[in-house]
């Protein structure tokens, strides 16, 4: 069987996608099993040719970013985008929310030059085919999409709630301890990693399909939190993630009433 032609590729990240898949010893045995003809941290960049599929961490924070990836979209067939970053904008996407001005002065002496992009998920950009949204990734999940690659299985992704899993695990619920936790509109997949750990959801693998924000909302505010603490707590680590239910929903308003 010919191997699938494979590369892994980073936009304006931390490099902490790709740093999972190399910490993961099933991931290098895997790769037996690919072409793998780039990967930043590994090889150096020269294969010209095209992919059957491209991993891409990161946000897209420049015109390079966006040049390059047109360029990978051209010569590859399936697009995935690994981490929060490149499927819903991540942590960099909090400048959309901010003052673009003092956001640079804080960054650098002169800002005269400097022409301010607006964080992006690559899907704003390019046809993405696959997301696997976390911050950092699963390193499970993203073993079993490259299975997948390698059995032709289609790959599906996880579609329950945080809570879902959260509650089969028996965790005492942190909504109750007044804590907020986006759990409930939060799509699932990680095992309840922070509720299991103590520590609320932060929404990192992106909106629940089906959420109910309205019914969400009105649990907030009988629990006393603000309109302020539910979007910072959304736009954390999911981005621009939660943008669109926020606004089916009017979330502020809602808030505000
Ligand atoms: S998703 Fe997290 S680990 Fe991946 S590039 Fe963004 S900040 Fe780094
Ligand atoms: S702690 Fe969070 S994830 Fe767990 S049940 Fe409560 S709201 Fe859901
Ligand atoms: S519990 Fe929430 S914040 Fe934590 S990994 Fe899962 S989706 Fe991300």
């Amino acid at each position: 069987m010919k191997k699938p032609v494979v590369g892994v590729f980073g936009v304006s990240g931390c490099a902490g996608c790709m740093l999972t898949m190399l910490y993961e010893d099933a991931f290098k045995q895997l790769s037996n099993f690919l072409d793998l003809r780039s990967f930043p941290l590994i090889k150096e960049d020269k294969y010209t040719g095209d992919f059957d599929y491209v991993f891409i961490e990161g946000t897209v924070c420049s015109d390079e970013d966006i040049m390059k990836l047109n360029e990978i979209r051209k010569r590859t067939k399936k697009v995935v985008a690994i981490g929060s970053c490149a499927a819903l904008g991540g942590v960099p996407s909090a400048k959309n929310f901010l003052d673009q001005e003092k956001v640079m002065k804080l960054v650098y002496p002169k800002t005269n030059q400097l022409k301010s992009t607006l964080p992006q998920p690559i899907s704003m950009h390019i046809k993405v085919d696959y997301s696997l949204p976390q911050c950092p990734p699963d390193k499970k999940e993203i073993l079993e999409f490259i299975q997948c690659i390698l059995t032709g299985r289609e790959f599906k992704p996880y579609e329950n709630p945080v809570c879902f899993e959260c509650r089969k695990k028996g965790n005492k619920c942190l909504l109750d301890e007044g804590k907020l936790c986006l759990g409930p509109i939060t799509n699932g997949g990680c095992n309840a990693l922070c509720p299991s750990n103590k520590t609320t959801c932060y929404g990192c693998r992106g909106p629940l399909k089906e959420a109910n924000l309205k019914a969400f909302i009105n649990l907030l505010k009988e629990k006393g939190f603000t309109k302020k603490e539910l979007h910072d707590k959304m736009r954390t680590f999911a981005g621009l993630g939660f943008g669109e239910l926020e606004e089916e929903n009017k979330t502020s308003r809602w808030l505000e009433n």
